[in-house]
């Protein structure tokens, strides 16, 4: 039986889990696709869809969704890392509208494909409440919603609502407002990447399990003293890339971590709300995320966790107790109702973060090496839009898709250390200040025009 992690979500899976045999000889196929997560099988299914005659192989150290696609938050949203300004800068206006718009319509693609395959992702779209709980973040909420506005999108899109009007929404102690868009639904992550890769498999996918790939170079790939040879060969391994060599300061191992509640009574949600399971974060600056689960938990999760020297990383960073205890800490301070509760899982996992916080789908027709991934936490939706993306570039069709800004970018290299792990831990560092001092003192610091300008805003 397959390894679990952590995760509420892998408890709620179906049992027996489905295992799969490592590889045991060398390949020869079309497509060889590094890790099975979200962005390795949404690549292989439109692939297959667009071309079913394609040999692909899937290769994965762990398990199916092992990585961050089995632990997330469940946030199937549109947000993508870059904003509109930057995207717009490097292509124009109009692109960049566009690449929102995408993101809108990859949610519901997502919904779209889980139901013609019957994956069963729990999935509500009930949109999601950026809450504020000081003058600080009141202003940030009406900001986020005049730029929308701005850049013409409409009341269908992106909301703001008052006190009052938050409150009968999400009882959160201390709200002043809330932004609020509708493109974001709430699921079951482990079950979208659990359904997605029998679905793969059952379109003409092979996938190895605990089959860890130790190099590669263009038309080969190195695992378990096998070898495949492919055409093309897709980098899908997002929070586990740096470990990849040659890949060390392509992106940067940040830890997000979660808890999950036992299931709340009827009584305790009818005094918080959150009816339709709407996602919910606020304005501060180490994040904040949380949903109403199907069974009726709140799992919730943040960042705040340490970044490892030398990017390293490893299962026990999974479970960092004063950042498990703080998330708690912020739970019960945003809905005292559950103080009493009982947390049943704590976990976390590692997402990508690119030096200039910005994804990317690439190809490299020469070498027919591909990629995608650095979503910043913001990969269940994006890793549909990228494996899209990548079968387009693959399958040389001429599509929209390809034309994004992102297709292609090329994200400069992360600090060698110690300057690696000083600059990311000491912007962990300021952010926290920058947040005490805008709860306690209701000022905003210079700090937040600088976390801005590390996120390459
Ligand atoms: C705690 C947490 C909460 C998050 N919450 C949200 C959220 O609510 N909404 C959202 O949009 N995003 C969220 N994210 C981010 C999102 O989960 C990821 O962006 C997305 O899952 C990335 O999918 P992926 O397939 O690219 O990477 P992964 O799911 O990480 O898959 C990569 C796979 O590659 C495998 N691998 C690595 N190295 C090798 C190797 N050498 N050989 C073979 N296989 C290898 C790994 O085992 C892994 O299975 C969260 C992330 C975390 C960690």
């Amino acid at each position: 039986m397959t390894k679990q992690t952590n995760s509420l979500w892998w408890d709620l899976l179906p049992k027996p889990l489905i295992s799969r045999a490592p590889i045991d000889s060398n390949k020869e196929v079309d497509v060889a696709i590094i890790g099975a997560g979200y962005t390795g099988l949404w690549c292989a299914y439109y692939l297959l869809q667009k071309s079913p005659n394609l040999k692909i192989a899937i290769v994965e150290s762990s398990f199916v969704g092992f990585g961050a696609s089995g632990r997330n938050g469940g946030w199937c949203s549109a947000l993508f890392p870059v904003g509109l300004e930057k995207i717009a800068k490097n292509s124009n206006k109009e692109t960049a509208v566009r690449m929102q718009k995408l993101m809108f319509e990859t949610v519901d693609e997502v919904k779209k494909v889980a139901d013609t395959e019957s994956i069963d992702i729990e999935w509500q779209k009930g949109g999601s409440y950026s809450i504020a709980r000081n003058q600080i973040q009141l202003k940030r909420a009406m900001s986020e919603y005049q730029h929308f506005k701005d850049w013409g999108f409409g009341e269908s899109d992106f909301q703001f609502f008052n006190q009052a009007e938050t409150k009968s929404r999400i009882n959160a102690t201390q709200v002043l407002g809330s932004f609020y868009t509708s493109h974001c639904a709430a699921i079951n992550p482990a079950k979208l990447v659990q359904g997605l890769g029998q679905v793969v498999e059952k379109m003409g996918a092979t996938i190895y399990e605990n089959s860890k790939v130790t190099n590669f170079s263009p038309h080969k790939i190195e695992v378990n003293n096998r070898h495949i040879n492919a055409k093309y060969i897709i980098n899908a391994t997002e929070g586990y890339r740096s470990n990849l060599p040659g890949y060390k300061r392509s992106s940067a191992p940040i830890y997000s971590l979660m808890i999950a509640t036992e299931p709340l009574s009827e009584k305790i949600w009818s005094d918080i709300g959150i009816k339709n399971r709407e996602t919910f974060a606020d304005y501060r600056n180490v994040l904040i995320y949380g949903q109403r689960t199907k069974d009726n938990r709140f799992a919730f999760g943040g960042r705040g966790a340490p970044y490892h020297f030398n990017s390293s990383i490893k299962d026990k960073y999974d479970m960092h107790e004063p950042t498990h205890k703080e998330l708690l800490r912020t739970l019960i301070e945003l809905f005292p109702v559950i103080k009493d509760v009982k947390v049943t899982h704590s976990w976390g996992g590692p997402l990508a973060i690119t030096r200039d916080w910005a994804p990317h789908v690439s190809l490299d027709f020469k070498t027919g090496l591909a990629s995608a991934g650095g979503y910043v936490g913001d990969g269940v939706g994006t890793s549909n839009l990228a494996g899209r993306t990548l079968a387009d570039l693959i399958l040389n069709e001429k599509s929209e898709l390809v034309t994004m800004s992102w297709v292609n970018h090329k994200s400069r290299k992360w600090d060698v250390e110690p300057f690696r792990y000083i600059g990311i831990n000491g912007t962990l560092k300021l952010a926290w200040i920058a947040d005490f001092v805008e709860e306690r003192f209701g000022f905003k610091t210079l700090i937040t025009n600088l976390l801005n300008k590390l996120k390459g805003n």
